[in-house]
């Protein structure tokens, strides 16, 4: 069926800092912040910032400035603001946002401009988590870091923690703040333990130079939560993307791999009783995948396998089917954009009872024998359903889908398992806590 012949409305954006037409004078850090909206009907899945510097005229008008393309970021991450550092002294800057929604419509706005003052002696200002920013993370330790100016060497340090819980909305806007620990650290550095999840953290440094002068900052707040994202669309690098990070790697369809993430260590699925061997995994899981087959041919609940390691391409050509089969909205719920798949980890398995038909023929495939056995025991050898029923798509952002388990390993499965929680609340939940830094574009996998 062709789309509705109505065009849907697209994505609007307004750059709210710095606000267009405005100047602002500042050091060297700055959140871009903005607003944005989209129907509900075609959701914005892409963020594309691109920053422009050049010298400040002699006139000091950075509306007369000449720019040149200074860097492109596509990891708006949180959306709506992105903590910018390294802005130079004398330098003019100016940014534009553009958002892609899934039909491929996109809506542009330009910022105000920014003109990078000189650095003050003494100075301090907060790297992590930077000012105006948001730091994000599960309950953890966390090093809050800070960079200095002081010719004369810095004489003293004084930091203080304030804490508060966190807002309804899990965010750390319009919270009390109450003042929780004093420290006294020896360099622009401190590490943090001992936080609660729930609650947003902020820190204030104090220094003092040797001839008695002082500067003070305050860090943007570091929300500390088990509590996922709410789902929305983006294209951030996941924070732990690591090939020895796959116990704990978060994706979903805000984060995503690099698009050549592709282990090799994969080894198929030979060798197991009633499992196709066509298949390839990673070798770390190849043993609990094993003895997860044989404990369900064991209870009489023989598996078989219909997907499991998958490359960024052959997800790209998935999701594309799904989007023509269903249109946009139906097949980013069914589907995952290539990057976004938890199949291009290699630890992930579509299972299938030993000779039945696929399990997306039934409403519910744990009524069956084999489904509600993995359902039941899986989580015993490792491996976990990630969209369960109950919480898809709400929590998982997907389709239920009984038959998608990940390897994440039998102590990770049991922990998550005891405590009820989905993989998405459970695995590194949290956007990268150093944010994406100016100057750099962090798609170096493209
Ligand atoms: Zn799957």
């Amino acid at each position: 069926m062709a789309p509705s012949a109505t065009l849907a409305a697209g994505p609007a954006i307004t750059i709210t800092d710095p606000a267009p037409d405005s100047t602002v004078l500042v050091g060297a850090r700055f959140r871009l912040g903005w607003s944005e909206s989209a129907p509900s009907s075609a959701p914005i899945i892409g963020r594309n910032i691109v920053q422009y510097s050049g010298p400040v005229p002699e006139n000091g008008n950075c509306a007369k400035a000449s720019y040149a393309i200074a860097w492109t970021n596509t990891s708006a991450n949180p959306p709506r603001r992105l903590p910018l550092s390294g802005l130079a002294a004398g330098t003019c800057y100016y940014w534009t946002v553009t958002l892609t929604d899934v039909n491929g419509v996109s809506a542009s706005a330009r910022s105000g401009y920014l003109l990078g003052a000189p650095a003050v002696d003494p100075g301090v200002s907060f790297t992590f988590p930077a000012a105006g920013a948001y730091g994000d993370g599960p309950p953890s330790s966390y090093t809050v870091t800070w960079s200095e100016t002081a010719a004369a060497g810095v004489a003293s340090r004084s930091v203080t923690e304030e804490a508060a819980p966190m807002a309804a909305d899990r965010t750390c806007d319009r919270v009390s703040w109450a003042a929780a620990r004093t420290f006294r650290p020896t360099g622009a550095w401190l590490a943090v333990g001992g936080l609660t999840g729930g609650t947003c953290y902020r820190y204030s440094v104090a220094i003092r130079d040797a001839d008695g002068r002082s500067a003070a900052s305050r860090s943007g707040p570091l929300l500390i939560t088990t509590v996922p994202p709410t789902c929305a669309y983006g294209d951030v690098l996941t924070t732990f993307g690591a090939y020895a990070d796959w116990s704990r790697t978060l994706l979903d369809p805000i984060y995503r791999l690099p698009s050549t993430y592709a282990p090799t260590d994969l080894v198929y699925t030979t060798g197991i009783y009633h499992v196709s061997g066509a298949f390839r995994i990673r070798s770390l899981a190849y043993t609990d995948l094993k003895a997860l087959a044989d404990a369900a041919r064991a209870a009489g609940a023989a598996i078989d396998l219909t997907s499991t390691y998958r490359t960024y391409s052959q997800q790209k050509a998935i999701y594309d089917y799904y989007v023509s089969a269903l249109g946009p909205t139906g097949g980013l719920l069914r589907a995952a954009r290539p990057g976004h798949s938890e199949h291009q980890l290699g630890t992930t398995i579509d299972v299938k009872a030993y000779n039945g038909v696929s399990p997306s023929n039934y409403a519910d495939w744990t009524v069956t024998k084999a489904g509600a056995w993995m359902r039941d025991n899986a989580w015993k050898y490792g491996w976990m359903m990630s969209y369960p029923k109950a919480t898809s798509p709400a929590t998982t952002c997907y389709q239920s889908e009984p038959w998608h388990y990940r390897y994440v390993g039998r102590t990770v499965a049991k922990a998550a398992h005891d405590a009820g929680l989905t993989l998405r609340e459970t695995s590194g939940a949290a956007p990268s806590p150093r944010g994406p830094e100016a100057g750099q574009d962090p798609d170096l996998g493209r």
